[in-house]
C-alpha cells in the first residue's frame, strides 16, 4: 500500500500539468489570498489595545472584514491546532496530536490527512508558506515552503519550543525547493525559524530582569528577521496562496502575562518586572501586519487567525503540582492555553476581502479550527473533500455566490 500522505505527495506533481492546461485555456486570474497564523494570540490582550488605538493595522482589518472567535480544539497547542486547521480533521486523524507523538518530536511525515496546501497546489494554485509550525521537514508545493515551529537543528536538538537559525537546521528539510535556501540566506540573512526558547527557574534566580530583557531582545530580533523575510517573499515570491505565521507572542504569554497577585504561580521577580511585555507583543504584530497589509490590495482576501487563546492557570491545574512548569517542567509559567476545555482559550479569526462582508462580528463560537481549510477552498471554487470535517464559513460572505470564484 502506498502511505496517504506520500501518494498526495506524488499527485501534486502529476495533477499540476492539467492544471497548467486548463489554465492556459481560461486565464482567469486565480484569487490571491494571504493567511497570518499568530500562535496563540488572545482577544482579551489585544481588545484594550484596539480601544486605546494601539494596533491601527489590525483596526483597520476589522473595520473592512469579519472577525470572531474560533473555537478550538480540546487540550489545544500550536501543533494540533495547526494539523487540525490544515487538514480540517480530527487530532485522532490526523496523527499529530502534540508536540511529542508516540515518543518523538511531531513532524510533517506523521500528517495522515491531506492539507489544504497539497489541495492548493493540486489545483494549480501557486503556493507560497513561511513559518508555519508542524511543517518539518517541508513538503513539495506548487511555490515554496519555508519550515516553522518543531523544527531542529543547533541547540535545539529536539526541536520543541527553541529556535535555530536556518543554516544550523539537522534532520529534515527546512526550504523547499533547496535551491531556495542559499538565496534566501544571500537575500535575507540567516534568519531564526521559530521562537526563543523560555529560560529555566534555576537560570532565572537572581538575574530576572536582567534575563527577562534579554530574552525579550531577542524576540524582537526574531520577528525583524521574519518581517523581512515576509516582505521578501510577497515581493520576489508572490504566490496567489501565501501562508504566514509567527509565534513569539504566545511564548511571551506563558511566563510574563501581566497578572494580578492573586493567580496562580504569581512570583512578582519574575511576573512583576515587564508588565508590558505580553500587550507590547501584540502592538509589534500589528507593526509586522503593517508590512503585509502592503502587498494586500483590493483583491486579495487576508485571513488572520490563531489557534487558541492563553489564559492564566485556573482550577483545572489544581491537582498537577508542576503545572506552572513548562519546558520538561523547567520553566515557570503563569498562563497556558492546553486544557481540557478547549473552549475557554478560543482562537481568533479577522478576514476581508472580495466579497467578505465589513465590520461583521461572529457571535460566540459558531466559527472553528476546522472552518478555516473549507473556507480557503470556497475562496478557490474547490469543493469541500469528504473526510473534512468543517464547514465553509457563508455568513462572511456577501452572497454566496459573489466575488468569491465560481464553483466547478
Ligand atoms: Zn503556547
Amino acid at each position: 500500500m502506498v502511505p496517504r500522505k506520500l501518494s498526495f505527495l506524488l499527485s501534486v506533481f502529476l495533477l499540476a500539468l492539467p492544471a497548467i492546461a486548463q489554465q492556459q485555456a481560461a486565464p482567469k486570474p486565480k484569487p490571491r489570498v494571504i493567511v497570518v497564523g499568530v500562535n496563540g494570540m488572545e482577544l482579551d490582550m489585544i481588545r484594550p489595545l484596539l480601544l486605546k488605538g494601539q494596533m491601527p493595522n489590525l483596526a483597520s482589518v476589522i473595520e473592512r472584514g469579519a472577525y470572531g472567535k474560533l473555537r478550538t480544539v480540546s487540550a489545544p497547542n500550536c501543533p494540533r491546532v495547526y494539523s487540525t486547521l490544515f487538514t480540517s480533521t480530527y487530532p485522532e486523524e490526523h496523527g499529530v496530536t502534540g508536540f511529542i507523538v508516540g515518543g518523538i518530536t511531531a513532524n510533517s511525515n506523521m500528517l495522515k490527512e491531506e492539507p489544504v496546501w497539497s489541495m492548493l497546489s493540486k489545483g494549480g494554485i501557486t503556493v507560497g508558506m513561511a513559518n508555519v509550525p508542524a511543517t518539518f521537514p517541508v513538503m513539495p508545493v506548487n511555490g515554496y515552503m519555508i519550515s516553522g515551529m518543531l523544527t531542529r537543528g543547533k541547540n535545539c536538538e529536539d526541536g520543541v519550543l527553541c529556535a535555530p537559525k536556518l543554516s544550523e537546521v539537522m534532520g529534515g528539510d527546512a526550504v523547499y525547493p533547496k535551491s531556495m535556501q542559499p538565496e534566501l540566506l544571500k537575500k535575507v540573512g540567516d534568519f531564526y525559524i521559530d521562537c526563543e526558547r523560555m529560560p529555566a527557574a534555576g537560570d532565572l534566580k537572581g538575574h530576572e530582569t536582567e534575563l527577562i530583557d534579554k530574552w525579550l531582545g531577542k524576540v524582537q530580533v526574531i520577528r525583524e528577521q521574519q518581517t523581512r523575510l515576509f516582505d521578501y517573499l510577497l515581493t520576489e515570491h508572490p504566490t496567489d496562496f501565501t501562508f504566514l505565521a509567527q509565534s513569539c507572542e504566545d511564548r511571551t504569554g506563558h511566563w510574563l502575562y501581566p497578572i494580578t497577585p492573586f493567580n496562580v504561580g504569581y512570583n512578582p521577580s519574575v511576573n512583576n518586572v515587564r508588565l508590558d511585555a505580553f500587550p507590547n507583543q501584540y502592538i509589534a504584530f500589528d507593526k509586522v501586519l503593517g508590512s503585509i497589509l502592503k502587498h494586500v490590495d483590493e483583491n486579495t482576501y487576508l485571513v488572520i487567525f490563531s489557534d487558541h487563546g492563553i489564559k492564566p492557570l485556573r482550577e483545572f491545574e489544581e491537582k498537577d503540582p508542576h503545572a506552572h512548569m513548562d519546558h520538561q517542567k523547567t520553566t515557570p509559567v503563569i498562563a497556558k492555553h492546553d486544557f481540557a476545555d478547549g473552549d475557554d482559550v478560543p482562537g481568533s479569526f479577522f478576514a476581508m476581502g472580495p466579497g467578505i462582508k465589513h465590520d461583521l462580528r461572529l457571535m460566540g463560537l459558531a466559527a472553528s479550527v476546522y472552518d478555516v481549510a473549507p473556507t480557503l477552498l470556497h475562496i478557490y471554487g474547490i469543493e469541500q473533500p469528504k473526510q473534512m470535517r468543517g464547514r465553509i464559513l457563508t455568513e462572511i460572505f456577501e452572497s454566496s455566490d459573489n466575488k468569491v470564484a465560481v464553483k466547478k
